[in-house]
C-alpha cells in the first residue's frame, strides 16, 4: 500500500482527499426551491434503495467528492447549467426553446449528475472509470453515451433516482439502408427533479451516431448531437409532460418504447 487516503475516502473524480459531505443535487437547486416554491415537504424516491423520504428541502448528501473538485471544475458545470436548467426544473415560462448550445450544457450537467446520483442509488452502476475519465477530459459526455430529456408533471415537488442495469435492445439505424436491432450491455439511470427529467445510457460495443436512435414521443435526445439533423427544440418535447406511469415505464424500459 502506498500512502494517501484509503479508496473509500478518495474523491471519486480526482482520487485525492479529504472528502466533504456534498449534495447529490447541488445546493443552488434547494435554494431555487426555497425562493420560488416554498419550503413544503420535498419527496424523494430512490428505486434502487426502495426508499421514499420527505424532507423540508432537497438535501440528499453523501461523501464522495473533495473540496477542490467541488469548488473548482464541478461548480463551473453548475454555474453554466443554472440559467438553462432553472426554468426547466420549475416548469416556468414553458415551452422553453433549447438551442444546440443549451443542449450541450444540459448534457454535460446531466452526465455529471447521473454519475453522482448513481453513488447513492447503485454504487456499481458505472464503475470507477467514467468518473476518472470525466475528471481528465472535463468535457461533455464521452462516446457510447446517450442522454434524453423529458418534462414531468407530478403536481408536487419531488425528485427521484432510478438506476437500471441489464441488456437493452435499442433499435438503431446505423446506415440509411439497414435497420438494426442493437442489443448490448447497458447502464441506464433516470433522474427527475420536479419538472425536469433526464436519462443517461452508457452502452458497450460500437459507437452509434445520435440520429440512429429511434424517437420516442415526449422525449428528446440531447446527446450526442449531430449536425445538421439535430437543432433547437421546444421543451418539454412535443409539449407533453410525462405522468407518473410514463416516467416509470421510461426509467425501466428495455427497448426504445415506453
Ligand atoms: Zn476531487
Amino acid at each position: 500500500m502506498t500512502g494517501g487516503p484509503s479508496p473509500k475516502r478518495r474523491c471519486v473524480f480526482c482520487g485525492e482527499g479529504p472528502l466533504s459531505a456534498e449534495h447529490v443535487f447541488p445546493e443552488w437547486i434547494a435554494e431555487l426551491f426555497r425562493e420560488h416554491v416554498g419550503t413544503g415537504d420535498w419527496g424523494h424516491s430512490n428505486s434502487a434503495l426502495k426508499k421514499v423520504w420527505f424532507k423540508p428541502r432537497l438535501d440528499v448528501t453523501a461523501k464522495f467528492v473533495c473540496k477542490g473538485c467541488n469548488s473548482g471544475w464541478l461548480s463551473e458545470i453548475e454555474n453554466d447549467a443554472k440559467p438553462v436548467l432553472a426554468p426547466l426544473i420549475l416548469g416556468r415560462g414553458l415551452p422553453v426553446l433549447l438551442s444546440l448550445a443549451d443542449q450541450r450544457v444540459l448534457a454535460y450537467w446531466a452526465f455529471k449528475t447521473a454519475l453522482t446520483a448513481s453513488l447513492v442509488s447503485d454504487k456499481k452502476l458505472f464503475g470507477p472509470e467514467p468518473f476518472a475519465e470525466l475528471y481528465r477530459r472535463k468535457a461533455p459526455p464521452p462516446l457510447r453515451t446517450v442522454i434524453w430529456t423529458a418534462g414531468y408533471n407530478s403536481g408536487r415537488p419531488e425528485s427521484s433516482i432510478r438506476p437500471r442495469t441489464g441488456r437493452i435492445v435499442v433499435s438503431a439505424y446505423p446506415t440509411q439502408r439497414a435497420a438494426t436491432r442493437f442489443e448490448t450491455q447497458s447502464r441506464l439511470i433516470t433522474v427527475s427533479i420536479y419538472w425536469f427529467v433526464f436519462q443517461v445510457l452508457q452502452y458497450d460495443g460500437y459507437s452509434i451516431p445520435g440520429r440512429a436512435f429511434a424517437q420516442i414521443r415526449g422525449i428528446k435526445r440531447i446527446w450526442p448531437l449531430d449536425a445538421p439533423t439535430d437543432g433547437p427544440f421546444e421543451w418539454p418535447p412535443d409539449r407533453a409532460a410525462l405522468g407518473k406511469g410514463a416516467l416509470e415505464r421510461f426509467a425501466h424500459r428495455s427497448d426504445n418504447r415506453i
